[in-house]
């Protein structure tokens, strides 16, 4: 069977035409990349995983408003998205210390914050996606001042949304990454909206009790178990394949 033109790949997934003009189709591979990819390797199964974690998440914050590029999972390795015009700035919310705000301030890993906090980088691998103020985004016109009140506000929704939703399932959210679009909706008007993904390859996710990793750092560091990390965290939100994953892969 012919495939769909393939219009990107990245590092974790591969954009295709869409069925229909304005949709594409995500696909999740198990490939696993860490220090701007410098560090390359597979994680069996990860595909399938953040495909349900990442549809569990999307689907959520849809119901408590949030618009996102999410339409439908099409089979377990693939959704049906809106096509966006991706806004170059991860958005970052931390709040618990860790990874890069560790390093750069020199603190220990596991320091609550008092409140949340968005960072900003600029989506740039060449460069290793640095970090940058609100001004930078501002001045350098990759935002305006509205889309960046609004990706702020959203980015804080998300994070209350998803702190409660890992809470519930015994595991503290402690930072993530998410990437916003411009997308023309219905009426013809340009909206901001969710991207991307949202997964154990983007969130640092502790359990509670035992405050163990079960998120991509386990990769990154060399921690062992990474398959059964990201099993975990499909398992606890009730989206891992009943018959295990060995049916699916
Ligand atoms: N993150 C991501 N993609 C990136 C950079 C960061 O998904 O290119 C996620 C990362 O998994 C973590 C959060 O954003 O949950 C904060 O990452 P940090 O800035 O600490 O960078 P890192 O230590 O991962 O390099």
């Amino acid at each position: 069977m012919a495939r769909r033109r393939k219009l990107y790949e990245g590092k974790a997934k591969i954009l295709y035409e869409g069925p229909k003009p304005g949709t594409l189709i995500q696909y999740f591979k198990d490939d696993a990349t860490a220090f701007n990819a410098q560090k390359k390797g597979s994680i069996s199964g990860k595909g399938v995983l953040n495909n349900l974690i990442s549809e569990r998440i999307f689907t959520g914050l849809e119901t408590i408003g949030i618009p996102t590029h999410f339409i439908k999972r099409e089979n377990m390795r693939e959704q049906l998205i809106k096509k966006v015009e991706i806004i170059p700035l991860e958005v970052i919310v931390r709040n618990v210390v860790a990874g890069s705000m560790a390093k750069r301030l020199g603190i220990d890993e596991g320091m609550v914050l008092d409140r949340s906090i968005v960072e900003l980088s600029y989506k740039n691998d060449d460069l290793g996606d640095p970090l940058v103020a609100p001004e930078h985004a501002l001045s350098l016109g990759w935002v305006t001042e509205e889309e960046l009140d609004q990706i702020t506000g959203m980015a804080l929704r998300v994070n209350d949304f998803m702190c409660g939703l890992f809470y519930g399932v015994g595991i503290l959210l402690v930072d993530f990454k998410l990437e916003f679009g411009r997308y023309i909706d219905g009426d013809g008007e340009e909206v901001i909206i969710l991207a991307d993904e949202i997964s154990p390859d983007t969130c640092r996710l502790w359990d509670l009790k035992t405050m163990e990793k079960l998120d991509k750092d386990r990769f990154r560091r060399d921690l062992g178990r990474v398959e059964e990390a990201y099993q975990e965290i499909a398992r606890r939100l009730g989206v891992l394949p009943k018959g295990g994953l060995e049916v699916v892969k």
